[in-house]
C-alpha cells in the first residue's frame, strides 16, 4: 500500500455516479503519494467504466477494507482550490446533490472528459534581459524585429496566438530568439480578446448612482439587492464595482442570464476594461473555447469573468465582486441533473470569500426582494433613468369585442405606422413563437397533439411543420384531417411566424425583424438580426423574450405587446409574478434614448387588478402586492420549498413511489405547521416526451428543516431498482411545470 511518512494514503474522490457519497481509492500503482493534491483530477475504474474523478480529499483510513487503485493522475496542478471545494461540496449538501455529479458540472466538457488542461498552455514571447536593454538604434535596420521589440518592451508578453492576430511576421520572432533577444515560454492559455469599440470613457455617475457605490462596502462580505429601472444605469454600477475589485488585484465576476450575455454586453464591458484578461462562459462556445476561457477563470489569468449560470461553479483563485444581473431570470435556475440556483449560490460563494454580491434587476424575483424588505440584503434603489430619458407612457388597449386584425386592434397598427413614418422604430412582443399553437379540423374537431406529451404541436409554417415545443417532435404539416379527410383545417391563435406575416404585408416599406429562436441561431446571428436597428433606421422589430433583455436600442419609441393575459389565470403561483416581470422588461425597451418612450398593452380583461396595478404603480408595487398574496397563502419565499418528482412511462408507478416518498417523510417529521405535505400531484405539463411526471412538495417554515429530511429521503430513493422511473429532488423548485 502507498504510504506517506509511514501514513496509509487513501484517496477519497467525487466520482460522476448519480450516489450521494465519495468513493475511496488508493493511489495509481506508478504515482508517488507526494504529487497527489486535492483538487485534481484523476482516472478511475468503476463498475467497468473508466470515468474522471476529482480527488477531494486526501486520508489515512477507509471504512472499507478492499480499496482499487485509481488508474492514472491527469493534472499536475490542482483545478479546484480549498475554497472552491468547500463551496462545492456546501452545494452538494444543499440541493441534495451527488458530489460526483457537481463537480462534473463544474467542469467545462472537455476537461470533464479528461483532456489534460496542458493541452491549452499556450507559447509566450518574452524579452530576455539583453533584449531589454538593447538600445534603440540596434535594430533600426530590422524595422519589423524592433516593431516587436517595441510591443514586448511596452506590453509585456505576449501569446504566439496574439503576435499572429497582430501580424507580427514569425521570422521576426525567430530573429529576436536566434539573437537571443527573446525567449519563448510555455504557460496558461488566455481566451482571445473581445474585439471592442474604442476604450469606453465612464460617464459622470448621477447622485444616485454615487448612492448605491457608496453604499456597497468595499471589503468583507455583504448582500445587496439593486432594483433599479431598466435604463436607469445598474451596468454602469455593475462596471464601477468591477473597477474596484480589479483595482486590489482581485477578479470579478458577473453572472448574466442565458440571453443576456450578447456580443454587445461583452464589447461594453471590453471597451471598458482594455488592460484586463476577459473569460466568458456560456453555451454558444465551441469546448476547446469553452475550456479555454475556463482555466483562464480558474488559472487566474483572467481577471474578469462573465458567465451564464454555470460560471458559478468555476474555481476563482481571488474573488473581489460576485455580480448578478437580470437576478430575476429563471435561467439561473438549473432545471435537471443538479438543480442549483446560480443566483442563490452567487450570495453562499461571496460569504464564503468574504467580498461583497449583488443582485440588479428592473423586476428582482419575490425571493430577493423578500431578503430585502426583511433585512437580510441591503436594498439600494435606482429610481430614474440615466441620462436624458424619460419613462414610457404606458396604455391599456381592450381587445374584447374589437375586430382584430391576427390578434392587432386597429389603433394599435395605426400606431405602429405613425411612429415608422417618423422614422422611428417600433418593437412588437409576441410571447410564442411559430404561426400558430395549434392547427384544428372546422368539420370533426381534431387537433393536433404530440403523440409523447400532454400538449399540442404547434405549427411553423415556413418549414410546413408541425412542432412540439416540449419534446421537439417533428413532423410534416398535413394538408388534410387525418380523421375524417376534410381539407378544411384551421390554424388557431398566433404566433411570430403568424403576426411577422401580417406586419410585413401591411407595412412593406420597412425592414421587419423577426426575433426568435427560430430565426436566431446563434448569438452572432443575433447580433446581426439586430444590426439595422442600432444602426437607427426605421424598422419593426417582432418577437419573443428574446427581444426583451440585453438590448440597448434607442430609436424604439413604441412597445406593443399583442397579450398580456397569459400568465394571469396559470395554475402556477409564480406565473403573475413572471408575467409581471415580462411585460415590464418589454415596456422598458421603449424610450431608452432621448426620445420618448409609448407602450400599448393589449387585453381581454384590461380590469384585471393585478394587470391595473402592474400598468398604473409599475412592478414594484405589483410585487410588493404578489409579496403580500404569498405571505397570506403560505408559499415561498415565505416558506422554503422542495419537490421530489418522479417521473415515468407506467404513471401509477411514479405515483406510487412519491406515495411512499411521503410516507417516509411523514414517518420522520409528520405534518405541522412546521412541515406540510402535498401530493403526489401531477406536473402542470403531465406527460412529457413519453414520460408521465408527478411531483410531492414539501413546505417548511425554514430552510434547515428540509435537509435532514431530504437527505434521508435520497438514500432511501437510490435504493430505487426501478430502471424505468426516474427521481429527483428539487431544493427551491421554480418550475411546477
Ligand atoms: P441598466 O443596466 O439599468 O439598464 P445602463 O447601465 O445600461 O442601465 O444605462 C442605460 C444607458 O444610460 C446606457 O447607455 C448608459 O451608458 C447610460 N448611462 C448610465 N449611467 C449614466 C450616467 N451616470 N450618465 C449618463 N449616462 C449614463
Ligand atoms: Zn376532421
Ligand atoms: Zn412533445
Amino acid at each position: 500500500m502507498a504510504t506517506n511518512g509511514g501514513q496509509a494514503v487513501i484517496l477519497r474522490l467525487a466520482v460522476p455516479v448519480p450516489l450521494r457519497r465519495l468513493f475511496d481509492y488508493l493511489p495509481p500503482a506508478d504515482t508517488d503519494p507526494a504529487q497527489l493534491v486535492p483538487g485534481q483530477r484523476i482516472w478511475v475504474p468503476f463498475g467497468g467504466r473508466k470515468l474522471v474523478a476529482v480527488l477531494v480529499d486526501i486520508v489515512a483510513e477507509s471504512p472499507l477494507s478492499e480499496l482499487k487503485p485509481a488508474l492514472e493522475l491527469i493534472d499536475k496542478r490542482p483545478l479546484f482550490d480549498d475554497r472552491s471545494r468547500a463551496f462545492l461540496r456546501w452545494a452538494a449538501d444543499y440541493y441534495q446533490a451527488p458530489a460526483g455529479e457537481l463537480y462534473a458540472a463544474a467542469l467545462p466538457v472537455a476537461l470533464r472528459k479528461g483532456r489534460p488542461a496542458d493541452h491549452w498552455a499556450e507559447q509566450w514571447l518574452q524579452l530576455t534581459t539583453e533584449g531589454k536593454g538593447l538600445p534603440h538604434s540596434a535594430l533600426a535596420r530590422a524595422p519589423k524585429q524592433q516593431a516587436l521589440r517595441q510591443l514586448l518592451l511596452e506590453h509585456g508578453r505576449h501569446s504566439r496566438t496574439r503576435l499572429k492576430e497582430l501580424g507580427h511576421p514569425t521570422t521576426a520572432t525567430r530573429a529576436l530568439v536566434d539573437r537571443g533577444l527573446a525567449e519563448w515560454q510555455s504557460g496558461p492559455t488566455v481566451p482571445p480578446p473581445i474585439p471592442a469599440a474604442e476604450p469606453a470613457v465612464p460617464p459622470q455617475l448621477n447622485e444616485e448612482q454615487q448612492q448605491v457605490l457608496a453604499a456597497v462596502p468595499g471589503e468583507g462580505f455583504s448582500a445587496s439587492l439593486l432594483e433599479g429601472t431598466t435604463g436607469s444605469g445598474k451596468t454602469e454600477v455593475y462596471l464601477r464595482l468591477m473597477q474596484r475589485a480589479l483595482d486590489r488585484g482581485q477578479q470579478a465576476l458577473l453572472l448574466v442570464p442565458e440571453i443576456g450575455l450578447t456580443p454587445q454586453t461583452l464589447r461594453r464591458i471590453a471597451a471598458r476594461f482594455p488592460e484586463h484578461t476577459i473569460a466568458a462562459l456560456h453555451s454558444g462556445l465551441a469546448d476547446g473555447e469553452r475550456a479555454r476561457a475556463w482555466l483562464a477563470a480558474a488559472s487566474g489569468q483572467a481577471d474578469i469573468v462573465i458567465g451564464t449560470r454555470s460560471a458559478i461553479l468555476t474555481p476563482l483563485p481571488r474573488p473581489g465582486v460576485v455580480l448578478v444581473d437580470e437576478e430575476h431570470d429563471a435561467s439561473f435556475k438549473q432545471q435537471d441533473g443538479v438543480r442549483y440556483s446560480a443566483r442563490d449560490l452567487a450570495v453562499v460563494l461571496a460569504r464564503n470569500a468574504g467580498v461583497p454580491v449583488l443582485l440588479g434587476s428592473a423586476t428582482p424575483s419575490l425571493e430577493s426582494l423578500h431578503n430585502a424588505l426583511s433585512g437580510r440584503y441591503q436594498h439600494l434603489r435606482l429610481r430614474r433613468r440615466a441620462g436624458d430619458a424619460k419613462p414610457p407612457q404606458i396604455h391599456v388597449v381592450p381587445t374584447l369585442g374589437q375586430q382584430l386584425e391576427e390578434g392587432f386592434a386597429p389603433q394599435v397598427l395605426r400606431h405602429i405606422g405613425d411612429t415608422l413614418a417618423r422614422g422611428e422604430q417600433a418593437l412588437v412582443f409576441i410571447n410564442r413563437r411559430g404561426f400558430a399553437p395549434a392547427l384544428t379540423c372546422d368539420d370533426c374537431g381534431w387537433l393536433a397533439d404530440c403523440p409523447h406529451c400532454s400538449s399540442k404541436l404547434t405549427l411553423h409554417r415556413r418549414q410546413r411543420q408541425l412542432r412540439c415545443h416540449h419534446c421537439d417532435y417533428r413532423r410534416p404539416l398535413v394538408d388534410s384531417c387525418p380523421q375524417c379527410h376534410s381539407r378544411s383545417l384551421s390554424a388557431l391563435g398566433g404566433g411570430t411566424e403568424r403576426s411577422e406575416e401580417l406586419l410585413a404585408g401591411r407595412f412593406a416599406d420597412f425592414p421587419v425583424i423577426r426575433v426568435d429562436r427560430d430565426t436566431t441561431a446563434s448569438k452572432q446571428a443575433l447580433d446581426r438580426l439586430l444590426a439595422p436597428a442600432r444602426a437607427g433606421e426605421p424598422c419593426l422589430l417582432l418577437g419573443t423574450q428574446m427581444l426583451a433583455k440585453g438590448h440597448h436600442l434607442p430609436r424604439v419609441t413604441l412597445v406593443v405587446i399583442q397579450d398580456a393575459d397569459g400568465g394571469l389565470f396559470s395554475a402556477d403561483f409564480r406565473a403573475p409574478e413572471r408575467t409581471g416581470q415580462l411585460l415590464e422588461q418589454v415596456a422598458g425597451r421603449a424610450g431608452r434614448g432621448e426620445l420618448a418612450g409609448r407602450v400599448l398593452v393589449q387585453s381581454r380583461f384590461p380590469e384585471h387588478p393585478l394587470l391595473q396595478l402592474l400598468l398604473e404603480k409599475g412592478y414594484g408595487a405589483f410585487a410588493r402586492q404578489l409579496l403580500r398574496e404569498r405571505t397570506a397563502a403560505q408559499l415561498p419565499p415565505l416558506r422554503a420549498m422542495a419537490l421530489v418528482r418522479a417521473e415515468c412511462e407506467e404513471p401509477r408507478w411514479a405515483e406510487a413511489f412519491l406515495e411512499e416518498a411521503r410516507g417516509h417523510l411523514e414517518a420522520m417529521a409528520p405534518s405541522s405547521p412546521q412541515i406540510q405535505y402535498l401530493g403526489p400531484v401531477p406536473a402542470l405539463l403531465e406527460r412529457k416526451s413519453g414520460r408521465y411526471r408527478f411531483y410531492l412538495q414539501v413546505t417548511a417554515e425554514q430552510r434547515g428543516q428540509l435537509q435532514p429530511l431530504l437527505a434521508r429521503l435520497c438514500q432511501w430513493a437510490e435504493g430505487n431498482r426501478n430502471r424505468r422511473l426516474r427521481w429527483a429532488v428539487d431544493m427551491d423548485a421554480q418550475e411546477l411545470s
